[in-house]
C-alpha cells in the first residue's frame, strides 16, 4: 500500500486539525505531501514532481477513524421485524435471525457496501467488531474483511468477536449459530495476530481481542484470560458495554457490581480497552473508566435508533475517558457513515444536556445545552480521538509527520450556500458533501466523488437480490 506520489493540496477554505483548543484550526491554505506523511502546512509553493489538489472552497478534515462497526450488517438496514424494537429484541429479530443466511458471497458484499459508505463520507480507518463466528465457518470472515478493506485502500483494525457461551437467544437458535470453544477463539485470535497484525502508528492491519458482549458473551475467568492473552500478544481490548439498563440489571443480578465494576474485576479498563456504547453508566463507573484512561466508542445514531439512550460525552471526558465515535452495525443505523454520525453526536450533546435544563424557580442555572459540545470537538472525537483509542499515533490530526489521511470537502450543495465558516459545514449542516479528495496514507482513494474503479450502480443492484435472497434463507430456517 506504498505511494510514491507526492501531493500539493492548494488554497483551503478552511482546515480543522482534529487538536485541541488553538491548534483546531489551521490557517493553511496549502497541505504538502511527501511519501505518504504530512511535510508541511502553510502557504507553500509547487515543486517539481508534485501532483496538485485545487481545494478552492474546500474544507480539509483529517479522514474519519470509526472505531465500532458490524459491516455484516449493511444488508440488513431498517429490516422490519426489529425496525421498532429496542436493542434485547431487536437482535433477536434482526442480527441473531439473519447470522445463518449469510454465505460467503454475501457476506463480502455487505462488507463491501459498509466500506464504500464509509469511505464516501471520508472515512480512511474502520474498526469492525466482527462478531459473525460459529463452530466449523464455512468462510473465513476476516480474510474478507481485511480483502475489502485494502482493495479500497483504508486502514482496517479486526476486533475479533465472538461467543464462548450460550445465552438464551442464542440456545433456541440453530447448530450453526452455537457458540465457539474458548481454546478455538484463543487460537484463531493468536493466528489472525500472526497474520495480520502491525504495532505500528500508520498501520494498514490491526488485529483486537473482542469478545462480543463483556458480560454476556463469556465466562468471567475466559474474560480474565483473554484480557491476559491480548497484553500478551500486545494486541486491543474491545467489547460492547452499557448499551442499556438491562447491562445494570444484569451485572446487578449475576455479579452483584456494576458493569465497569465487573470488567475492572477482569483486568478489562484501561488505556489499551475501548467499550462501544456506554451509554447507561452510574458516577462510579464513569470515575472508575476515567481513571483507568477506558476508551468509548459512542454510536449516538444507534442509540437514538435503539432508543437506548445518549452517552454523556462530556461527563466522560472529563473523567479522563478517551471518547471516540462509531457508527455500529447498519442493522440499527440507516446511515452507518461518519459525517450523519458526528452531525448527529453534535446536535444530541447539545439535547441530552438541555433535557436537564430546569426553571430558575425549581433551582435551575442555565436554558439549554448549546455548550456541551462543539464542532472542533465533534471531529477531535471522530478523528484524533478514534486513533487513540485504536492506538494509531500517526493518525487521526493534521499535522507535519502524520500519515496523509485526509478529507477534502466541497460544499457544493446548497444546504452549505450561506454559511459565514465553511469550517463547520461538513458537520453541523449534516447530509454528505461532495469529496473532492480522500487521501488514505497518501494514497487517493476517492477523487472527484467516486471511487476509481468502483461501479455504483452494480453494487446497489446486487444488494438488492442479496437482501431479497437473505430474506428467503432467513425464513426457510425459522
Ligand atoms: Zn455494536
Amino acid at each position: 500500500m506504498h505511494t510514491n506520489t507526492n501531493w500539493l493540496i492548494r488554497n483551503a477554505a478552511a482546515i480543522l486539525t482534529g487538536l485541541c483548543g488553538d491548534q483546531a484550526r489551521h490557517a493553511g491554505p496549502d497541505i504538502r505531501i511527501v511519501d505518504g506523511r504530512i511535510a508541511a502546512l502553510g502557504p507553500l509553493t509547487p515543486e517539481p514532481g508534485e501532483q496538485l489538489i485545487d481545494a478552492r472552497d474546500c474544507v480539509v478534515y483529517p479522514a474519519w477513524v470509526n472505531t465500532h462497526h458490524h459491516l455484516f450488517q449493511s444488508l440488513l438496514k431498517g429490516e422490519p421485524q426489529g425496525l421498532n424494537q429496542t436493542l434485547t429484541p431487536w437482535l433477536a429479530a434482526t442480527p441473531y435471525r439473519f447470522r445463518g443466511a449469510f454465505d460467503e458471497d454475501s457476506f463480502r458484499l455487505a462488507a463491501r457496501v459498509g466500506l464504500v459508505e464509509l469511505v464516501r463520507s471520508g472515512c480512511g480507518t474502520v474498526a469492525d467488531h466482527h462478531y459473525l463466528y460459529y463452530p466449523d465457518m464455512p468462510f473465513d470472515g476476516a480474510a474478507i474483511l481485511f480483502e475489502e478493506a485494502e482493495a479500497l485502500g483504508v486502514r482496517f483494525v479486526l476486533c475479533r468477536g465472538g461467543a464462548t457461551q450460550t445465552r438464551q437467544l442464542e440456545a433456541e437458535l440453530p447448530q450453526a449459530l452455537r457458540p465457539e470453544r474458548f481454546d478455538a477463539y484463543l487460537a484463531d485470535v493468536e493466528r489472525l495476530v500472526a497474520n495480520y497484525h502491525d504495532p505500528a502508528g500508520d498501520a494498514w492491519r490491526r488485529v483486537v481481542m473482542a469478545p462480543t458482549t463483556a458480560l454476556h458473551s463469556t465466562s468471567p475467568e475466559e474474560l480474565r484470560e483473554s484480557a491476559d492473552v491480548a497484553r500478551r500478544l500486545g494486541i486491543r481490548l474491545h467489547s460492547h458495554l452499557s448499551e442499556t439498563v438491562d447491562y445494570l440489571d444484569a451485572a446487578r443480578a449475576r455479579f452483584g457490581m456494576t458493569p465497569v465494576q465487573f470488567c475492572a474485576e477482569q483486568g478489562w479498563v484501561g488505556s489499551d480497552v475501548w467499550f462501544a456504547h456506554l451509554v447507561k453508566l452510574l458516577p462510579e463507573e464513569i470515575r472508575l473508566l476515567g481513571e483507568t484512561g477506558t476508551g468509548i466508542a459512542s454510536c449516538p445514531q444507534s442509540n437514538g435508533r435503539l432508543g437506548s439512550g445518549i452517552a454523556d460525552l462530556p461527563a466522560l471526558e472529563a473523567a479522563g475517558v478517551t471518547v471516540s465515535l462509531g457508527v455500529d452495525g447498519a442493522a440499527s443505523n440507516e446511515a452507518a457513515d461518519m459525517q450523519s454520525e458526528a452531525h448527529a453526536a453534535w446536535l444530541l450533546q447539545r439535547a441530552r444536556k438541555g433535557e436537564r435544563a430546569q426553571p430558575r424557580y425549581d433551582g435551575g442555572a442555565f436554558e439549554g445545552g448549546a455548550d456541551a459540545a462543539r464542532i472542533e470537538d465533534v471531529l477531535r472525537w471522530g478523528t484524533a480521538g478514534g486513533a487513540r483509542v485504536l492506538g494509531l499515533d500517526a493518525v487521526g490530526t493534521l499535522q507535519v509527520g502524520q500519515a496523509a489521511d485526509l478529507a477534502i470537502y466541497r460544499l457544493d450543495d446548497p444546504r452549505y450556500f450561506g454559511l459565514h465558516d465553511p469550517a463547520i459545514g461538513p458537520i453541523a449542516s449534516g447530509g454528505r458533501a461532495y469529496l473532492q479528495a480522500l487521501l488514505v496514507g497518501g494514497r487517493r482513494v476517492v477523487e472527484d466523488d467516486r471511487i476509481p474503479g468502483l461501479d455504483m450502480a452494480e453494487l446497489g443492484r446486487r444488494s438488492r437480490e442479496a437482501v431479497a435472497r437473505l430474506i428467503q434463507r432467513a425464513e426457510a430456517a425459522a
